[in-house]
């Protein structure tokens, strides 16, 4: 058994995987029969079972493992003035650029970004040479200092990222365009470096409240769910007799008129997040915020999918609100990219809502007798992005000693739609009686599909394609000695094992109560 190699481009990827999700009801293109609407999906079936995994996995994580964090739910519709206190209305920019041939529009930002990858990449590679060159007796950070390809290149890095870092801190936006021309940054669909200036873009949905035009109000659609915790602090601090330090944890759809639409799940228009704010004495956040990374890294670790797949990227530039943040970054196939977010926001928020809405919003510490508005971490996750962060690791193409090929989906456990498949070997001689028994045991537990159609070969294939850990078939032996073959997705091993301790069996493998335990 041999596995193909998995790096592909961000347009290989997603073209295998789109097609994939779509065949096998994970994710489909919105309002697919009316031609798609840019960046929006709909979860199918398999897909929402994947993704209410997900938000278990983080809910429980934080509300029932951390006694001083508690859940909320609050409303995509929020007063207007929310989003002048928050600086979306001021700053919730992304700079533009439209390249005039092939009429695209791109974030100058990503650009540039995606041009140092492409640079890194080089350097990465002449490394990887030179390992294989020098065998046992490399240096890499002697071969790093003094190897002229990669002398060259990094120099080339450092001059780009330079640049790049002050015009982003002077928010200037020709400086932007400079850097595009002057390091022949070409559009991917006209490969000309035909370019518009770079322009802002607020990223905020409008709509309008309100029965009659005149006395409607502008309003937006939230593009964080962030906002709804900090204003409901009060109600939550106080009825719930909360004490500093504590969070509040929220699962929530937000809504960005994004300008690249073309990144499948990466970036929608409409995708949900899962934030949750620690509120925190002055003073103290820097110690919070290492204790929030390790902790968020921690909960990414335990899923299996290899923890040198992420890394933390310290931002250089910090947002109108933090004084500390850092992304975790998966390695997808096209790349390490942001999964999560982690930022000290101070008391920017808070301070904020109380300067716009006149409302004293403060604690008061009893212990020390001093009241403050605190300061807050937050750790934010798009549910959407860890979605396509485990579709894209589990994708695997195996090559069997039969010459076949198989798809299979080897989504962490605990997370996969479908936990069994029961299938009985033929549709007579009473077998699918004896699976429908065992069915009915299994199924107040786990989520299962019963197939009895096509050969157990073809059915296997379907169950690895979504990904379901176990298969557990009925034949013949199972009338006489009450056993089932149980046959396990990843190594494809088949065991005899009896039905009442089926149960038992899966759940060691599946249950997200044991992931949790982990933590
Ligand atoms: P990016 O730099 O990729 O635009 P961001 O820094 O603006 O992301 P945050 O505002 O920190 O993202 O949002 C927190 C998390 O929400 C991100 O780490 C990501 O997982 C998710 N997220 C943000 N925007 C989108 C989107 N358009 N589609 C899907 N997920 C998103």
């Amino acid at each position: 058994m041999t596995k193909e190699p998995k790096h592909m481009t961000q347009d290989e990827l997603f073209k295998v995987l789109v097609a994939h999700c779509k065949e096998y009801g994970f994710i489909f293109p919105s309002s697919e029969i009316y031609d798609g609407l840019a960046a929006v999906y709909d979860y199918g079936q398999m897909g929402v079972q994947l993704k209410q995994n997900i938000k278990t996995y983080w809910w429980e994580a934080m509300t029932r493992l951390h006694e001083n964090i508690v859940g909320i739910d609050s409303a995509i519709f929020m007063h207007p003035r929310i989003w002048e206190a928050s600086g979306h209305v001021g700053a919730f920019n992304d700079p533009l650029i439209d390249n005039k041939d092939s009429k695209k529009r791109y974030r100058a930002d990503v650009l540039i970004e995606d041009f140092l990858g492409k640079i890194e990449e080089k350097i990465n590679k002449e490394v990887a040479k030179g390992r294989k060159r020098f065998g046992d007796s490399f240096d890499e950070a002697q071969f790093r200092a003094t190897n002229p390809n990669v002398l060259r290149e990094q120099a080339k890095w450092d001059e780009v990222h330079n640049r790049y870092v002050a015009a982003e801190k002077a928010n200037d936006l020709a400086e932007y365009r400079q850097i595009i021309i002057d390091n022949n940054i070409v559009c991917p669909i006209s490969g000309t470096c035909n370019w518009t200036d770079v322009r802002q873009f607020n990223l905020m949905f409008q709509t309008s409240m309100g029965s009659t035009a005149e006395g409607a109000n502008i309003i937006y659609l939230r593009p964080e769910t962030a906002q709804g915790i900090f204003v409901n602090y009060l109600n939550v601090q106080k009825t719930g007799r909360m004490k500093i330090p504590f969070g509040i944890a929220q699962i929530g759809k937000a809504f960005r008129n994004e300008i690249v639409a073309r990144q499948f799940i990466f970036r929608m228009r409409e995708f949900e997040q899962m934030e949750m704010q620690f509120f925190i004495k002055p003073g103290t956040e820097l110690d919070w915020f290492a204790k929030w990374k390790e902790a968020r890294m921690k909960w990414h670790v335990n899923l299996g999918m290899g923890a040198e797949n992420y890394r933390f990227h310290d931002h250089e530039k910090l947002a109108h609100y933090a004084n500390a943040a850092t992304d975790i970054e998966f390695n997808f196939p096209f790349g390490f990219k942001e999964l999560e977010g982690i930022h000290s926001r101070t008391n920017f928020d808070l301070g904020n809502h109380q300067k716009f809405s006149g409302k004293k919003i403060e604690y008061f510490d009893p212990e020390e007798n001093v009241s403050y508005t605190p300061y807050v971490i937050e750790t934010s996750i798009g549910v959407d992005r860890m979605c396509l962060a485990v579709m894209a690791h589990s994708y695997t193409v195996e090559k069997l000693e039969n010459g076949e090929e198989r798809v299979v989906m080897k989504i962490p456990a605990p997370l996969a739609p479908i936990k069994v498949a029961v299938m009985p070997l033929v549709k007579k001689d009473g077998l699918p009686e004896v699976a429908q028994k065992v069915v009915d045991e299994l199924k107040y537990d786990f989520s299962y599909q019963y197939d009895e159609k096509d050969s157990i070969g073809k059915r296997y294939r379907r169950q690895d394609a979504i990904g379901t850990p176990f298969c557990v078939t009925v034949d013949h032996d199972t009338l006489v000695d009450g056993c089932v073959t149980v046959r396990d997705r990843d190594t494809m091993t088949q065991e005899r094992v009896k039905i009442e301790d089926l149960r038992a069996m899966i759940d060691k493998k599946v249950s997200l109560t044991n992931l949790l335990r982990n933590l």
